[in-house]
């Protein structure tokens, strides 16, 4: 067994607040949101995490 995955909670992007069959797991850097804890961990669905992945390479 995994406790990875909870079925029982509802998945949620962090980023634009839609429910998504899958979210990924994104742990942000410290500094990046000076508001939050530093590397606090969020979920993003699979669009969003790809364009944050876009927005860290194109910086
Ligand atoms: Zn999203």
């Amino acid at each position: 067994m995994d406790g990875e995955e909870n079925p029982a909670e509802e998945l949620r992007c962090d980023f634009c607040g839609e429910h998504a069959p899958n979210v990924r797991r994104v742990a942000l850097d410290s500094g990046y949101d000076r508001l939050q804890k530093p590397h606090r961990e969020r979920y993003a669905c699979a669009r969003c995490s790809e364009q944050k992945e876009q927005e860290r390479h194109s910086k």
